[in-house]
């Protein structure tokens, strides 16, 4: 699912490295519409899932013939979720969108390949309980995959804490003074990793990290003060996790995200790797420093909504989904991103999360706080709100 994205198309080419292991029999996307078509001439798959619907009819125009059925709308990703002939399912989808998909995968028994962070914060209880119907995740996210990994035999009462590596994306070092006036092309020139434009933007605030350490939280089961977040510039360690004796085990390679892809699809086997082998050499000298949380406050905002729990990280999820739109349409700073997210966090009064629908609902209203907070910040007329007050005017 999200198959034309960033990790979807690097995932189709592991697909490529290991055809006696791999088929496809289902794919997903939003509206490219050119690609979809491409690879499934290529791949063959049973199905393709088509979020848009007009495409989805263009597509199915495109693909007559093929014997390739074709589905439309937002319940193609359910579909591709629980295809029957499917072992293991890929979540690559961007955003909140993708945990319906994963909760009906681990419902349908499936392996998940989860690099769909979102729905991890999203519904990380969710998950976790869907957990229970005999499915299995693995995370592909690069950081998780490493942690993973390092727990292979191990026992968990034995691990004092995880720690996140986090290149700093390319703002590393700046103050909040020079972060005012910094620009969309700046914020997406990532250093280390090549990715879609909304992670990318995150990377450069720093809410991916803290994406990651409540997905951390819920994959693990480690309280948040045992979810440790390090600068490491290289992206060579992939994260750490640290024992009750003091020592450290990590996982290092250049980055490249083929790898945790492939970790993902062969575990619990190890196959040939996914791109060139390194020389130890290669991987250059590696340096650490502690994250600036002046600098950059997505982080503690992160960390506030995982220690409050319920629906505070779904809430908290949304208002950045809206807050990096419109930083990436002109609309607001880049520091707005945290304002916007700070705002709807305030403004947010708690109710029992005990299900899918609680959670689009607490969505729901997190977009539309967040886009009020972003029209008074873009200075655009606002709605004839009926907005409480407390929210707005952080830092
Ligand atoms: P991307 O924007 O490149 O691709 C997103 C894919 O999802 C596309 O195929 C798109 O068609 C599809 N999509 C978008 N909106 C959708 C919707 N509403 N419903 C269904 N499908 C939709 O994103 P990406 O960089 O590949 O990231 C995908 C996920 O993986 C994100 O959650 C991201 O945080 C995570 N991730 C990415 C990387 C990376 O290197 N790119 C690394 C770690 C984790
Ligand atoms: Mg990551």
């Amino acid at each position: 699912m999200g198959s034309t994205g960033s990790i979807g198309t690097q995932a189709l080419k592991v697909v490529c490295r290991h055809p006696e292991r791999l088929r496809v029999v289902a794919l997903t996307a939003h509206r490219n519409l050119a690609l979809l078509e491409e690879q499934a001439r290529r791949f063959r798959p049973e199905m393709v899932g088509m979020v848009g619907e007009e495409e989805a009819a263009e597509l199915r125009r495109r693909l007559a013939g093929t014997g390739i059925r074709v589905s439309a709308g937002k319940d193609c990703l359910l579909e591709a979720a629980r295809h029957p002939g499917a072992e293991t399912v890929l979540n690559a989808v961007v955003g909140s969108a993708g945990l319906p998909p994963t909760l009906a995968a681990l419902q349908a028994g499936k392996r998940l390949a989860l690099a769909n962070k979102e729905s991890m914060v999203a519904g990380g209880e969710l998950v976790r309980e869907a957990l229970g119907h005999g499915g299995e995740l693995i995370p592909v996210d690069s950081e998780h995959g490493a942690v993973f990994h390092c727990l292979r035999g191990e026992e968990m009462e034995n691990v004092a804490c995880i720690v996140l590596t986090a290149s700093g994306g390319p703002f590393r070092g700046r103050s909040r003074e020079e972060l005012v006036s910094v620009t969309v092309e700046e914020a997406l020139a990532h250093p280390t990793w090549s990715m879609g434009r909304k992670i990318t933007v995150d990377s450069a605030t720093l809410m991916n990290k803290g994406l990651e350490v409540i997905e951390a939280h819920f994959l693990f089961g480690l309280p948040y003060e045992r979810i440790k977040v390090i600068i490491h510039p290289q992206s060579v360690i992939h994260s750490l996790v640290e024992f009750v004796d003091g020592s450290f085990a990590a996982q290092l390679s250049l980055p490249d995200m083929r790898l945790p892809i492939c970790l993902a699809l062969s575990y619990p086997e190890r196959w040939g790797p996914p791109f060139r082998r390194s020389a130890v050499a290669e991987l250059g000298s590696l340096t650490f420093e502690e994250v600036d949380r002046e600098a950059f406050g997505c982080l503690d905002l992160a960390y506030r909504a995982g220690g409050k729990g319920g629906l505070h990280t779904a809430v908290l999820n949304a208002a950045n989904e809206v807050a990096v739109e419109a930083f990436l349409e002109g609309r607001i700073a880049f520091l707005g991103i945290e304002e916007v997210i700070g705002a709807t966090l305030d403004d947010f009064r708690p109710a029992p999360l005990r299900s899918l629908e609680d959670i689009l609902r607490a969505e729901e209203w997190a977009r539309s706080r967040a886009g009020e907070a972003v029209r008074e910040r873009a200075g655009e007329k606002g709605t004839a709100g009926k907005r409480q007050t407390g929210g707005g005017g952080r830092r």
